[in-house]
Formats: C-alpha cells, sequence, structure tokens
C-alpha cells in the first residue's frame, strides 16, 4: 500500500486516515487512488469509520456498496467487528485496483458479500467464510484477535488475518471472471488440476487427513482442491505485491530492491518474488529485535513459484488496458 498525503498542507496521511493533524477532514478516493476533501463522503463513515468518498450524497462507498448483508449492529461487539472487517476489505480491494479490478474502467460483474456475525443476540450461528456464484461469505467474528488467533493455532496455520480472509476470498471471485477469458481454463488445468474435482469430497477427505502439504503448496489448505490451491496462491502473491510496495513508499532502501520500483506494475514474476523475499528476509530480522514473530512466515518451492507467476500473469493482463484508461482519465 502507497503512503497518501493530506490535499490542504501535504502530510504524509494513511490508507485509513480519517483526519489529517491540519484538521482537514480526509477521504480516499478509490478512483484517483488518493486523499481528497471536500468529496462526497460514505454514510458509513461516521457509523464504522469508512473513510472512502461516495458517488453522491447519502450514498454508500464502493467498497461499503458491496456489502449486501451487514449483522445486527446493536447486538454484542458487531458494530466493532463489522468496522474492523470493512478495514481490511477496503485495503484489499484498493489493491485490487491497482490491476484495473472493479475500477470505473471494469465493466465485468462485482463481488456481493454477506458480512455475517456468530452473534445473532440470541443463538450463535456458525458462520462459514467462502465464495458461491458471486457471493462471498465472511465471518466478522474473527475481527476479533483473541478469536482469530485461538483458531490460527487450532488449525496449526502461520498466518491468518482479516486481509488474508479477503484476498482468498477474492481470489475465489476472480477465477470465475477469468474462467470467461480465452485459454485461460486449460492454462490452469494444467498447472493446479481438475476443478471439477468434487469440491465436498475433496474437503471431507482433507479435514479427515489433514495432509501435510510438501513441496506442491504454499499452505496446507491449499492442497484440500484446485479451487483452493489458486486461492491460497493468489492471497500470497497479493501478500508479496503489497508488503513490497509498502517497503518502497515508506522510502526505506536497500541492496537488491531498485530505486523508484513499482511492484504493482513489475510483469516479471520471478524478479518480484526475488524482491519480495529479499524485503521479507530484512523485515523477519527486524522483527526478531522484539522477538516478534516473521514478516512472512512462508517458504516459496519451484512448483509453488510457477503458481503465483500463473496467477500474476492472469490478474495483471486481464485488466491491464482498463488500468491504464483508468488512471489517464483520473
Ligand atoms: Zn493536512
Ligand atoms: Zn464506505
Ligand atoms: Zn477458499
Amino acid at each position: 500500500m502507497q503512503r497518501f498525503s493530506c490535499p490542504l498542507c501535504g502530510t504524509s496521511a494513511y490508507f485509513h486516515n480519517l483526519t489529517c493533524v491540519c484538521g482537514a477532514q480526509l477521504a480516499y478516493d478509490p478512483q484517483t487512488q488518493s486523499m481528497v476533501v471536500d468529496a462526497f463522503l460514505c454514510v458509513n463513515r461516521a457509523r464504522i469509520d469508512c473513510n472512502w468518498t461516495a458517488p453522491r450524497q447519502g450514498a454508500f462507498c464502493a467498497s461499503c456498496a458491496m456489502s449486501r448483508v451487514v449483522p445486527v449492529l446493536h447486538v454484542g461487539d458487531n458494530l466493532r467487528l463489522l468496522a474492523r472487517a470493512e478495514r481490511g476489505k477496503r485495503w484489499v480491494l484498493a489493491n485490487l485496483a491497482q490491476w484495473g479490478w472493479f475500477t470505473r474502467a471494469d465493466t465485468g460483474a462485482r463481488p456481493r458479500f454477506l458480512m455475517l456475525s456468530e452473534d445473532t443476540g440470541g443463538r450463535t450461528q456458525r458462520v462459514i467464510m467462502g465464495h458461491a456464484g458471486g457471493e462471498i461469505t465472511i465471518n466478522v467474528t474473527e475481527a476479533d484477535e483473541l478469536i482469530r488467533l485461538k483458531r490460527q493455532l487450532d488449525l496449526g496455520e502461520q498466518y491468518r488475518s482479516m486481509v488474508g480472509h479477503f484476498r482468498h476470498e477474492m481470489a475465489h471471485f476472480l477465477f470465475d471472471r477469468l474462467t470467461a477469458l480465452p485459454g485461460f481454463l486449460p492454462a490452469f488445468r494444467d498447472i493446479f488440476g481438475d476443478e471439477r474435482e468434487p469440491y465436498g469430497e475433496a474437503l471431507k477427505r482433507y479435514y479427515a487427513d489433514l495432509p501435510d502439504p510438501g513441496e506442491d503448496y504454499i499452505t496446507r489448505y491449499a492442497a484440500a482442491h484446485p479451487h483452493e490451491d489458486w486461492a491460497e496462491s493468489v492471497a500470497h502473491l497479493l501478500h508479496m505485491v503489497d508488503f513490497t510496495d509498502s517497503f518502497v513508499s515508506t522510502g526505506l532502501t536497500m541492496a537488491g530492491v531498485p530505486d523508484g520500483y513499482h511492484p504493482y506494475v513489475e510483469d516479471d514474476t520471478v524478479r518480484l518474488l526475488g524482491i519480495a523475499s529479499e524485503v521479507a528476509i530484512a523485515v523477519n530480522d527486524i522483527n526478531r529485535a522484539l522477538d516478534n514473530g516473521d514478516l512472512y512466515p512462508f517458504v516459496l518451492t519451484g512448483p509453488v513459484r510457477a503458481k503465483l507467476a500463473f496467477a500474476h500473469h492472469w490478474l495483471r493482463s486481464a485488466l491491464a488496458a482498463a488500468a491504464r484508461s483508468e488512471r489517464h482519465s483520473a
């Protein structure tokens, strides 16, 4: 993620900032990908601290508008959980917009989000995250850090976050969009296997065995089914592109990272992953000074790199022209 600046005084502004030290009310404009003042504000601003602009007075921003269902907000912690979850969604939408996805120039379908809480005010409901037919279910209960950490430990996962959930579930949605492109599916099946393999049975087998991911998969869950392998691979590609983008935008430099490097514009996956790995190793070292965990605790094997390269090629090129015209018209 880039750093932004206040249009009135030039002070650095972060993606989620609502105000500047100069007193300006900041809003993030997803079209121009910049901080603005004097724009229509998302009607969710006061309620959940959404800082995005809206297309007109009294409207939702592009991100909140995708949330078709939200939890009962006066119940328990639901308001805070929704606010925390929506932050992650805006972040990931802004990342994908760098490659043209869901921008004004992209005329394709948008995901619809069911933002559900386990706390319904009466009985606790079970919420399973997933994607089906353009609808993405997100369990906002996991925006609670203790609950999420407990599940991460129970599942033996090395990393679990709301941003990660959005990257994973949006990858399933993007798969459906990409299948419309000639050549995508046969090339996908060559690398990930046949996604028509019955899903329910594969998941049942996975939870019964919890197989070791071995060399072929980025995570254990990726081994469950070709669809999950794709979603995990895309999520990890986005992790790496985005933390490298954050590194560059802070102004930090180091050997191996070219001056003025722009990870979202990079088309050479080998180079991208090489640079991202250098950054990860460096930040891991810094984290050890505070006894914190690794920034990115994964190792990329040859087969995993090939999957990330495939995802990178298709996600970048599908809407490259749309992304370019968007930036020019903004
Ligand atoms: Zn300012
Ligand atoms: Zn909003
Ligand atoms: Zn999935």
